[in-house]
């Protein structure tokens, strides 16, 4: 079936087209035409300002129960991980799929098209398999689909409880849950899960934390050849300190010698790196997702952005703990963040700023075919308004940068991903309350 779409405004990678008429049959755009200036006969109509879907390349999507919640009193990012702890106690597949059904369907409210979800919580509490061993896997693909957003399930190994200077910890407590054994029981689980339709199924290492040297880096690389992969590296300087004392190397260059670092490798965060680690990312080509609100929220600091990029490594976008869920301040934060450390302005356009929190987030999770609106490409795509009380009053031609300076998640009118609109006139299409079923999500894990 053919439908047609006419975008009032579109981003076309380099400007804003006014008057585009989107063909879309088989969940691809099949034909972009320009000029067209009023819309033509039953076609969909979307004002304001149409930009590819946006890709949230990095998500725990329970972590979103801790809203509010982690904001009293004081504490760190280690106080923070015991509350986060607590809610992957409760977690069984069916609170997780009603939790996880309800933020996607906020992201897809925000716009967001794809989302990458970092997912470790596999097993019972205690640590045994449920009988289905991906349950908890299933169960986060089967929400995507319920919010109709795609999802790439980074499908985590997870084997030691932390590193510090005398070496791995056994998993403990809660994280029990999180551990298959050994990286071969991990392979053996991970290989049955199926991807297909609006699921790919990538794969993760924690962090250097939870998988050391002797559990097996080359067969990851093996086993993962051609896969997105992710890993989060050196978020928090003790991170750093304890793998230069067990193994003598910084973790990005522990993984450099271990084969992680290619095209298809997403490094989350990269706050606290040398100059040497920087060259070994940018130089594989590997990406970098900055989650700078849940990285400010935590207090981890500010990573090298600009310095990755220069050393070429691609930079993508996530909303990691969903202290909000909000890609268009996650790009403004990249360059105010920058702006703040320097006192120098302009870092990025926002062009490059749009590039990251659609294009390169979508090839982060392998979707090379998504994040552009041309022939070919998927047809995702989130328009934002551009007559709210923020968006009013620039021109139109300067609607990426209203977009990444000025817009937020609530400014999406309309959500469509593989031709089908998802979100309209800024209602879930699926979900019918979107608020209600994440208040009663929560509830049911607090
Ligand atoms: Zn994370």
């Amino acid at each position: 079936m053919q439908v047609t779409y006419w975008l009032e405004h579109a981003w076309l990678g380099t400007h804003v087209e006014p008057g585009v008429a989107l063909t879309v049959a088989d969940e691809r755009i099949t034909e972009v035409r320009t000029g067209v200036d009023a819309p033509p006969a039953g076609a969909t109509v979307l004002r304001g300002l149409t930009l590819p879907g946006l890709a949230n390349a990095h998500s725990h999507a329970f972590h979103r129960a801790l809203r509010g919640t982690v904001q009293v009193g004081t504490g760190t990012f280690w106080t923070w991980r015991e509350f986060m702890y607590g809610v992957a106690q409760k977690l069984t597949p069916d609170t997780y799929f009603d939790l996880a059904r309800a933020v996607y369907a906020e992201m897809a409210l925000a716009g967001i098209t794809a989302v990458g979800e970092f997912h470790y919580l596999h097993h019972q509490p205690g640590g045994a398999p449920y009988d289905n061993p991906n349950a908890m896997g299933e169960a986060l693909i089967a929400a995507a689909d319920a919010a109709g957003i795609r999802i790439t399930l980074l499908d985590t190994v997870y084997l030691h409880g932390g590193l510090n200077r005398n070496g791995y910890a056994p998993l403990a407590g809660p994280q029990t849950r999180f551990g298959d054994g050994t990286a071969d029981r991990w392979y053996e689980r991970w290989s049955q899960l199926k991807g297909g339709g609006h699921a790919t199924i990538g794969a993760a290492l924690h962090s250097v934390r939870a998988f050391s040297a002797s559990d097996g880096y080359t067969a990851f690389a093996r086993w993962t050849d051609g896969v997105p992969t992710h890993i989060h590296l050196s978020e928090q300087p003790a991170e750093n300190e304890a793998c230069v004392a067990v193994h003598g190397r910084t973790p990005a260059r522990l993984l450099a010698d271990s084969g992680f670092w290619k095209p298809t490798a997403t490094a989350v965060h990269a706050t606290h790196l040398t100059g040497e680690d920087i060259g070994l990312i940018g130089r594989a080509g590997s990406t970098v997702c900055m989650c700078p609100t849940t990285e400010r929220d935590l207090a981890d600091g500010i990573g090298p952005a600009p310095r990755l990029k220069a050393a070429g490594s691609p930079l993508s976008l996530g909303s990691d703990s969903h202290a909000v869920i909000d890609l268009f301040e996650e790009a403004r934060a990249m360059e105010l963040n920058e702006r703040l450390r320097t006192r120098a302005r302009g870092h990025w356009t926002a062009a490059q700023l749009l590039r990251a929190a659609t294009e390169d987030g979508h090839a982060s999770l392998g979707r090379p075919d998504a994040g552009r609106l041309e022939p070919g490409a998927a047809a995702d795509f989130t328009t934002i308004a551009l007559d709210s009380v923020r968006t009013a009053g620039p021109m139109p031609r300067l609607g990426a940068e209203t977009a990444v300076f000025a817009a937020t998640g609530a400014d999406v009118t309309s959500t469509v991903v593989g031709g089908r609109q998802i979100v309209r006139d800024g209602r879930h299409q699926l979900v019918e309350d979107v608020p209600a079923a994440l208040a009663a999500a929560i509830a049911a894990v607090r």
